[in-house]
């Protein structure tokens, strides 16, 4: 016998037994979409190389070490996506959505990085990207965050933290930059290698790091916050004010910067310390340079992603269910003329009795292997149907989770019977 296939390292199949969770977590938030009117759309899961580049960043991490970047047939360069913001804002440019237009779209879908995998990193992952465009103001990012705030409420999860932060203009980061890398180079000594790399490439990443060692630096270090202009600042008071109104609390981080080049204004982060070190299970913020960087129109943009891998550990961590998705009823059948008539009265009762979920026995089977299959389903009922429940025009009715005696009902009864057995 030849060695079995293995998944590859970081991608996971998520097997029955889980897919109920994972619908739970996607329905629930399609219906607060809907709700708050945003509307799907379907890019492809491969894009040229190029597109990434270009918009999260060529010194970034993802860009450089995290992509699956190969090369087709035709010897073009591409890449499987490792988020949806940039193939959005190509799609929206590319459909005429964008300019001089209001648009708020959501998408959600496999994302792909090469990263080291562990709790909370994998290396496909899914996302839920929800990108809003030609809307300036506090407004709409107050919007985005209601509507992230009311999907952890719905799900019936606790303990997320919101954290908010502003980058301000273009302009406003380019200065703070200057006056940043000037800190740090003072201190040179005190930062690691990766800092120092990023010195140069990404000096705003550096507030980001996670190493004990530099939190000290990074504690003293200037902030953003203080070298913003009035319009930034009105900016970002105006969007505090509106989460106070709708009651949210949240923290202002100072050091959140985002991984990604084009957030500009307000970035957030909902933050867990349920989950260990992978603890964001959501991240967004204004994004207005990139339409113009991927060669659109100058359009305000915002929006954000969040990662359905770890909502999923944290609805699990919280004891959180989905409903039984198990069948209502199992048809048991034996005999070659019953199973002909069981495989007609199966479809009568998925007609009849809306919402019901019915598993018919196939592949045939002895009464008691059947019987062990029903039992096995977690059916509520059995239905039965031999030979001489065919004679009779009539099918056994069994009660597999209550002490209730066995009974038979005529066959022309039966849709009306389940329906009431069942509500
Ligand atoms: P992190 O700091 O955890 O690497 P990130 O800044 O790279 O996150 P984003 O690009 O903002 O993440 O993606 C949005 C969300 O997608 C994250 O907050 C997280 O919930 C999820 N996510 C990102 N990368 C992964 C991954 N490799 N595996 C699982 N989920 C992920
Ligand atoms: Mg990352």
């Amino acid at each position: 016998m030849s060695k079995s296939i293995k998944a590859i390292r970081g991608m996971h199949d998520v097997v029955p037994e889980q897919t109920p969770l994972w619908q739970y977590l996607e329905s629930t938030i399609r219906r607060i979409l809907a709700a708050y009117s945003y509307q799907e759309i379907r890019m492809p899961v491969v894009e040229k190389t190029e597109l990434f580049k270009r918009s999260i960043g060529e010194v970034t991490d993802i860009v450089e070490k995290e992509m699956y970047t190969f090369e087709d047939r035709n010897g073009d360069s591409l890449t499987l996506r490792p988020e949806g913001t940039a193939g959005c804002v190509r799609a929206g440019i590319e459909n005429g959505l964008l300019f001089n237009q209001i648009q708020r779209f959501w998408y959600m879908g496999p994302m792909f990085r090469h990263e080291r995998p562990q709790k909370g990193r994998y290396r496909q992952f899914h996302q839920v990207g929800v990108e809003t465009y030609g809307m300036d103001g506090a407004e709409i990012e107050a919007e985005l965050i209601l509507l992230s705030a009311r999907i952890w409420r719905d799900l019936g999860l606790e303990n997320i933290e919101l954290q908010i932060n502003t980058l301000g203009s273009a302009e406003e980061r380019a200065v703070y930059r200057d006056i940043l890398v000037k800190y740090l180079n003072a201190h040179k000594d005190q930062l690691d290698e990766d800092s120092i790399r990023r010195l140069d490439s990404n000096p705003l990443r550096i507030l980001d790091s996670k190493n004990p060692d530099m939190q000290g630096l990074i504690e003293t270090a200037p902030k953003l916050m203080d070298h913003l202009g009035a319009d930034s600042s009105a900016h970002f008071t105006r969007l505090k004010m509106l989460l106070d109104q709708a009651g949210l609390t949240y923290q202002v981080n100072t050091r959140l910067v985002r991984g990604l080049d084009y957030y500009c204004h307000t970035v957030f982060e909902w933050v867990t310390d349920s989950l260990g070190a992978q603890g964001t299970v959501c991240a967004g913020g204004r994004y207005d340079g990139l339409i113009a960087q991927l060669g659109g129109k100058p359009t305000h943009a915002c929006g954000f992603a969040l990662g359905e891998e770890r909502l999923i550990a944290l609805l699990e961590d919280q004891g959180i269910k989905p409903d039984d998705t198990a069948p209502h009823v199992y048809l048991i059948n034996v005999g070659t003329e019953a199973e002909i008539k069981a495989m007609e009265l199966s479809e009568i009762l998925r007609e009849k009795v809306p919402g019901l979920r019915l598993l018919l026995n196939c592949g045939g089977g002895s009464f008691k292997s059947q019987m062990k299959r029903a039992d096995k389903s977690g059916a509520r009922l059995a239905l039965i149907i031999g030979e001489d429940e065919l004679q009779k025009s009539s099918v056994g009715v069994k009660f597999l989770r209550s002490g209730e005696d066995q009974r038979m009902i005529a066959m022309s009864d039966l849709p009306d019977i389940v329906d009431e057995l069942l509500n």
